[in-house]
C-alpha cells in the first residue's frame, strides 16, 4: 500500500511539472508578440532627495497579457532570462525610458531629472550589450549623463573583468551605475570598489528589518557608512513610513524610493508629481 501510495505522489508530481512546463513554454512563446506588439509598459517610480523632490525615475516594466491581466516582473522576467528573450526586452525598457530623457530634454524642470533601468546580468554577458546601448542612445538622442543603469548582485559572479570592462566603456559615454539590491548577494567588497558605481541600492529588506531589532538597525547604520566610504551615493529602497525615512536619513542617507513617495506609476503621473514638486 506504501509503495502505490508513493507512486501515485509521484505521478501526481510529474503531472503538475508537466503542466507547470507547459504553462511556461506557452508564456515564453507569447513573450515573443508581447516585445513586438507593444504589450510592455513601463511604470517609472520617482526617487526623491531629502527636500522629498523627485531627482528621477526608476523603470519598472509590466507586462499587458491580452487575457492574464497586468503581469508584474516576477511572473515573466526569469522566463525572459531563460529564454534569452531578456536581451529584447531590456532593450524595448530601455529604449522607452531614452525616448522619455530625450522628450524631457526640451522640458526646463524635467531635463534634469534621472531615469534608471534595470539590466538583467543575462544581458551584460551578451557581447553586444555595449553596442545596443549605445545605438539605443543614438537613435533617441538621450543625454546618457541622464540615464542610470541597476545592476544586480549576481551579476558580479560572472567574469567580473569582462563587466568591468563594459561598465566602463558605457561610463565612458557618460552613462552611471547603481548596484541594486545591495548587501543580498555575495559580491566581494573589494570587487564592488573596483568597478564603476556610482550608487548603492539599499535593499528593501535592510529598510524593513531595522525597526525588529537593535543589531538590525546597526547593520543598516553601517551599510550606508560603506557606501559612504566608498564614495558612492547610497539611495534606501522600500520606504514606506516616514519613520523610516528620518531614521535613514539620520544614518546619513540621502535618497529615497518607495511607496511612501509613490508607486510605480504612468509617465503623465510621474511627470505631474515633478512638477508639483517644483512649485
Ligand atoms: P528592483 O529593481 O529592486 O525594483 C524595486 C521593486 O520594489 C519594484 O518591484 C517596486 O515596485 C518595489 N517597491 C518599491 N518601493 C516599494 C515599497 O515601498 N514597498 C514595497 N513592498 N515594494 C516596493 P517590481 O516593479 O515588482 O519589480 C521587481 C523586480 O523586477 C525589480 O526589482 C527588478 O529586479 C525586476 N525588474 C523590473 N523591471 C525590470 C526590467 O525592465 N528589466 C529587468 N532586467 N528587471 C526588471
Ligand atoms: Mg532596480
Ligand atoms: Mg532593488
Ligand atoms: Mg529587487
Amino acid at each position: 500500500a506504501n509503495f502505490s501510495i508513493a507512486s501515485l505522489l509521484m505521478a501526481c508530481v510529474l503531472v503538475i511539472y508537466r503542466n507547470d512546463m507547459n504553462a511556461r513554454i506557452s508564456l515564453a512563446r507569447e513573450l515573443v508578440h508581447a516585445i513586438t506588439d507593444r504589450q510592455l509598459l513601463v511604470l517609472y517610480q520617482p526617487q526623491v532627495g531629502m527636500d522629498g523632490k523627485p531627482t528621477g525615475a526608476e523603470a519598472l516594466v509590466r507586462w499587458q497579457h491580452p487575457s492574464r491581466g497586468l503581469l508584474s516582473p516576477d511572473q515573466f522576467i526569469p522566463l525572459a532570462e531563460e529564454s534569452f528573450l531578456i536581451r529584447e526586452l531590456g532593450l524595448e525598457v530601455l529604449r522607452q525610458a531614452c525616448e522619455l530623457l530625450s522628450k524631457w530634454a526640451e522640458d526646463p524642470v524635467l531635463a534634469t531629472k534621472i531615469v534608471a533601468v534595470n539590466v538583467s546580468p543575462v544581458q551584460l554577458q551578451d557581447a553586444g550589450f555595449v553596442s545596443s546601448v549605445r545605438q539605443v542612445l543614438a537613435a533617441t538622442g538621450a543625454n546618457p549623463a541622464r540615464l542610470e543603469l541597476e545592476l544586480t548582485e549576481s551579476a558580479l559572479c560572472m567574469d567580473v573583468d569582462q563587466v568591468r570592462e563594459k561598465m566602463q566603456a558605457l561610463q565612458a559615454n557618460g552613462v552611471r551605475w547603481a548596484l541594486d539590491d545591495f548587501g543580498t548577494g555575495f559580491s566581494s567588497l573589494a570587487v564592488l570598489q573596483s568597478l564603476p558605481v556610482q550608487k548603492l541600492k539599499i535593499d528593501r529588506q535592510f529598510v524593513e528589518s531595522a525597526a525588529e531589532s537593535e543589531s538590525a538597525k546597526l547593520l543598516l547604520a553601517k551599510i550606508i557608512e560603506i557606501a559612504d566610504v566608498m564614495g558612492m551615493t547610497a539611495i534606501a529602497e522600500g520606504i514606506e513610513t516616514r519613520q523610516q525615512r528620518d531614521m535613514l536619513a539620520q544614518f546619513g542617507c540621502r535618497e529615497f524610493q518607495g511607496f511612501l513617495y509613490g508607486r510605480p506609476q504612468p509617465v503623465a503621473a510621474l511627470e505631474s508629481m515633478m512638477r508639483v514638486a517644483v512649485s
